[in-house]
């Protein structure tokens, strides 16, 4: 049996990255930047106007106040997309729109809400001191600037930013494909009851939600029953893609055949057994060079497992620089019982309560219990050396839910309006 920390080390130790692949920019969302990108210019491409107003020369209008307007005579009108005609010399002024090119000669603008006018001449009114409303080239990025790194998962954000470069194409990690294979006799899929011993195979939806998550592509193949034949089939048929998850057979139980046929297919194990709670029965090797993480059968050991141990290793093969889940440090609300020489893994929901963070166990902590599971924010870490965590005590949480990083309270500064 390894430690948990032991455990990570050798499944991200032996897991690759993957090759990049090119695709079109409105495919990138979400996907990991293989590259890194540099402006190929000065963005904005040119001087422009912050504002609708006037360019002007500020010699000529620095003195302009409501009681003593300054009269410029207007020359042209400058829309944007379209380049200036004329420089703007001394006692003249271009009326100009928001993002116009600057014309030549002016060195501010006026916004339109400080002047007065027809269309041949303007009155300013007045000047706000240390503001020219111009936005000047390469104000945004010089040209040859590091814009995004390798490693990045892209943003909506980074989308827009990559469009301005005007790439089309961005190159970013393949997704990860991932094969799930449950095993068990007592399982049906989701569109049938359950009668007598049966069970629905939860844990093919979840895990193919996880990976999901992870930006990677699920398929669930045909549930193994518990023969050998059975799951050396599925097993091969899932040795096809680039890592393979199990779910059950991995235990003491006469009909666990999944941790026999790993070794049959020629599995170099790294580990089987983990000093965690749940999880403790989790199997993990290569075949052919594939990982293949043999996940326990309870539906929260393996959920469990999978975001301890498979979710950053498939971040990692798809180019991630940080594959660790999100961390936060708690205080505990309630004393916490703690498996005395195991890694525990509580789940907890996490609270906002006067400025501090504070976590609470989610109710019954078994193997099974995938409700506690579904209330929880995230996996309070319960070190092996405690067999208490007392109240008031500081942890660590691994979150799975993000948005419990802070409250999701709707509106900006009106905090306590609820809808
Ligand atoms: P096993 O490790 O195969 O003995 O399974 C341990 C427990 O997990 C048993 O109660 C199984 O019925 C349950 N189990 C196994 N596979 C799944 C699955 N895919 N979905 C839900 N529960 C499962
Ligand atoms: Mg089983």
């Amino acid at each position: 049996m390894v430690s948990a920390d032991e455990a990570l080390r050798l499944v991200l130790d032996s897991v690759k990255t993957l090759a990049a692949e090119r695709v079109g920019l409105r495919e990138a969302h979400g996907r990991v930047l293989a590259d890194e990108i540099r402006s190929p210019r000065d963005i904005p491409g040119f001087d422009n106007s912050a504002m609708d107003g006037f360019a002007v020369l500020f010699a000529d209008v620095s003195g302009a106040s409501e009681s003593n307007p300054v009269k410029l005579r207007v020359i042209e009108t400058i829309a944007a997309g379209k380049m200036p005609n004329a420089p703007v010399v001394a006692g003249t002024a271009s009326r100009i729109m928001t993002g116009a090119p600057l014309p030549s000669g002016a060195d501010a603008i006026i916004p339109v809400e400080q002047t007065r006018g027809s269309s041949d001449t303007v009155e300013i009114l007045a000047i706000e001191p240390g503001r020219n409303f111009i936005r000047p080239r390469g104000e945004d990025l010089r040209v040859g600037q590091q814009v995004l790194s390798p490693g990045q998962r892209l943003s909506a954000a980074d989308i827009g930013l990559l469009a301005s470069l005007n790439r089309s194409v961005v190159d970013v990690y393949r997704r990860v494909r991932v094969a799930i294979v449950s095993t068990g006799d007592e399982l049906v899929d989701v569109d049938q009851i359950p009668t007598g011993a049966q069970i629905v195979n939860s844990s093919a939806y979840a895990l193919s939600a996880g990976v999901e998550s992870a930006g990677g592509e699920a398929t669930v193949l045909r549930v193994a029953r518990d023969t050998e034949r059975e799951v050396t089939e599925r097993l091969s048929e899932a040795l096809s893609f680039d890592v393979v998850l199990t779910t059950g057979g991995v235990s003491v139980g006469q009909f666990d055949h999944v941790k026999v046929v790993m070794d049959q297919l020629g599995l170099k194990q790294l580990f089987h057994g983990v000093a965690q709670k749940p999880g403790r029965p989790l199997k993990f090797g290569l075949i052919e060079d594939r990982p293949v993480f043999g996940l326990p059968g309870n539906p929260v050991s393996t959920l469990v497992c999978f975001y301890l141990y498979a979710y950053p290793a498939l971040l990692k093969m798809m180019g991630r620089g940080e594959i660790g889940l999100p961390r936060v440090t708690v205080k505990c609300a309630a004393d916490i019982k703690l498996a005395k020489n195991l890694t525990e893994f509580v789940r907890v929901s996490i609270e906002n309560r006067n400025g501090e963070r504070v976590a609470m166990p989610t109710g019954n902590q078994g193997s099974g219990i995938l409700s506690s599971m579904s209330r929880a924010d995230g996996l309070l870490i319960g070190p092996a050396s405690q067999d208490l965590l007392k109240a008031g005590a500081q942890a660590t949480v691994l979150l799975l839910a993000t948005e419990a990083a802070g409250d999701s309270t709707a509106f900006f500064e009106e905090r306590h309006r609820r809808h």
